[in-house]
C-alpha cells in the first residue's frame, strides 16, 4: 500500500479514494509544484484534496472558507479523527485564541490546519501571525475553499473574497489549491484571474453523463400536452417492469404543481404535488411517499430536491424552463443516480421564456435601483438564462452545449440527446414553432 492510502486509512478511514479525480488531485497537491484547481460536485470529497496533503506536508496549510459556520464543522469533524485543525474567527473565546496563535508562533507549531474566514486574513490582529508564518517558511498551502466566491459572475459572490488576490501575493512560493464545486467557465476564469493561479493543473468530474437522455418538446405544437407527458412518463418508468422507478416534473408555479399532478393522476399515473404552498404535513407526505416508491410521480417547484439524493429517478421533465443552464444541469441531473438509462425533458414554450426573461429583468433593475449603479456583473443571471434558452432553441447537442458551458471539452453524446437522435425532427420542430410564432 502506498503512503497514501496508508494516510487515507489512518486518518479518515477511508479504504479507498472516492474517485480516480479525488486521487488524482491529492497527489497532484502532495507533489507541490503547482497550484491545483479542484472543480467537483457537492459531496465528492474536495475537502479530502487538501486535508490529506496537509496532513502529510511539513507546516500549516492555511484554508479559508466563507462561513464561520462551515468552519466550525470541519473542524469539528476534524478534530474528531484525531486531526489537529482549529480556527481563529471573531467567535473564538480569547483564551483559546491566544493558545492558537502561541502555537503558530512556536518553533514547531503542532497545528495542521488553520481555517479561516476572508475578512479576519485580512484583519490587522492577524497580520503579524501570518506574516511569521511565511517568513519562516511554515506554511504548507493555501487551500481557497468555496472558490466562487470570489467570482462577480457567480451566485455567491463575497466581496472579502476579493482580498484572497493580495494574500495570494504576499504567500510567495506558497501553492494554491482552489476549490469549487462545478462552475460555469465564466466562473472559473474570473477564479483563475483573482486567485492568481499560474497555470494550474485543473481537476474536474466531467459533467457528460451518458446514461442521461436529453430532449426538448415544444409544448405549444402539442394538441394535449398532458396525455403526452402521460405516455413520456409510462414510457420512462418502463411499463410493467418490476424494477419501480420514479420520476420529478418541475413546475414554476404552486398552480401548475397542483394542476400537472391531478391530471396525471386522472389519466392514470399517480402524482403528487410538492410546493411551498403546501401544509407543513402534506408536504413532507409527499416527498416521504415519493422516497418510498409508493408515489412514483413528484410534480414540484424547484424548493424540491435539495439533498434528494434517490437512485431510481428514472425521469426528470421540466413543465417549464429553468432559470439558468446550471441549475437546468443540477435539476436534470438528479435523474439517473444509479447510471441507469434515464431520461430529462423539458416542454418548452416561448411564452414561458418571455416570462422569465421579464422576471430576470425586473429583478436586475431592482437590485441597480436599490444600489444606485449599474455594474456589468448585474448581467449574469439574464446570459445564464439565454444560454438556458439556446439549450432549447439551437441546432444542435444538448450534450455539447452543457459540457461547453463548463468549460469540458466536446463529449461522445452517440445520440443522447434528441439532435444526435435525429437533428431533422429537432429541426423540424423548430420550423413548426417559427410558423406558429408568426401567424
Ligand atoms: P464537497 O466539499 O466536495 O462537497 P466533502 O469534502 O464535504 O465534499 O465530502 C463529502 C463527504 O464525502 C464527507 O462526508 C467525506 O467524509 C466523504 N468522503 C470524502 N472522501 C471520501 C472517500 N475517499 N471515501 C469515502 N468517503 C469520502
Ligand atoms: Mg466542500
Amino acid at each position: 500500500m502506498s503512503a497514501v492510502h496508508r494516510a487515507l486509512k489512518t486518518h479518515f478511514g477511508f479504504d479507498k479514494f472516492r474517485s480516480q479525480q479525488q486521487e488524482d488531485a491529492v497527489k497532484a497537491v502532495l507533489k507541490g509544484d503547482r497550484d491545483v484547481f479542484v472543480l467537483m460536485p457537492t459531496g465528492a470529497g474536495k475537502s479530502l484534496c487538501y486535508q490529506l496533503p496537509a496532513l502529510l506536508a511539513s507546516g500549516i496549510t492555511l484554508v479559508i472558507s466563507p462561513l464561520i459556520a462551515l468552519i466550525q464543522d470541519q473542524v469539528e469533524h476534524l478534530k474528531a479523527l484525531n486531526v489537529p485543525a482549529r480556527s481563529i474567527n471573531s467567535k473564538l473565546p480569547s483564551a483559546e485564541r491566544r493558545q492558537i496563535l502561541a502555537d503558530l508562533e512556536s518553533e514547531s507549531p503542532r497545528l495542521k490546519l488553520l481555517y479561516i474566514t476572508p475578512e479576519m486574513v485580512a484583519s490587522p490582529s492577524f497580520q503579524p501571525c501570518l506574516s511569521s508564518l511565511c517568513a519562516r517558511g511554515l506554511l504548507a498551502y493555501l487551500a481557497v475553499d468555496e472558490a466562487h466566491c470570489v467570482s462577480q459572475w457567480g451566485h455567491d459572490f463575497r466581496p472579502d473574497y476579493l482580498k484572497l488576490g493580495d494574500l495570494r501575493s504576499r504567500l510567495q512560493g506558497v501553492p494554491c489549491v482552489a476549490l469549487t464545486a462545478t462552475a460555469p467557465k465564466r466562473v472559473q476564469e474570473d477564479i483563475e484571474r483573482s486567485l492568481k493561479l499560474r497555470s494550474p493543473l485543473v481537476f474536474t468530474t466531467p459533467v457528460f453523463r451518458k446514461n442521461l437522455k436529453y430532449d426538448v418538446i415544444f409544448r405549444d405544437l402539442l394538441p394535449d400536452p398532458y396525455v403526452h407527458l402521460l405516455a413520456f412518463a409510462k414510457e420512462a418508468l418502463g411499463g410493467n417492469t418490476a424494477e419501480k422507478g420514479c420520476g420529478i416534473v418541475y413546475c414554476r408555479t404552486r398552480e401548475s404543481c397542483e394542476e400537472v399532478a391531478h391530471k396525471l393522476t386522472k389519466l392514470g399515473i399517480p402524482a403528487k404535488p410538492y410546493h411551498a404552498g403546501l401544509k407543513v404535513g402534506d408536504r413532507t407526505e409527499s416527498q416521504t411517499d415519493w422516497m418510498a416508491d409508493k408515489v412514483p410521480v413528484i410534480v414540484a417547484t424547484i424548493s424540491f430536491g435539495m439533498g434528494v439524493d434517490k437512485a431510481n429517478v428514472r425521469f426528470v421533465v421540466h413543465w417549464n424552463l429553468a432559470k439558468s443552464l446550471a441549475s437546468y444541469y443540477q435539476e436534470s441531473g438528479r435523474a439517473g443516480r444509479d447510471g441507469l438509462p434515464s431520461c430529462c425533458r423539458i416542454y418548452y414554450s416561448p411564452k414561458d421564456r418571455d416570462q422569465l426573461n421579464f422576471l430576470i429583468r425586473k429583478e436586475i433593475s431592482r437590485k441597480q435601483e436599490k444600489r444606485g449603479s449599474e455594474k456589468e456583473q448585474d448581467k449574469a443571471p439574464l446570459m445564464d438564462f439565454e444560454a438556458m434558452v439556446a439549450f432549447c432553441e439551437q441546432e444542435g447537442c444538448r450534450h455539447a452545449t452543457i459540457s461547453q458551458f463548463f468549460g469540458n471539452p466536446k463529449p461522445n453524446c452517440a445520440g443522447a440527446c434528441d439532435f444526435c437522435c435525429d437533428p431533422r425532427l429537432v429541426r423540424a420542430q423548430l420550423a413548426r414553432a417559427a410558423a406558429l410564432s408568426t401567424r
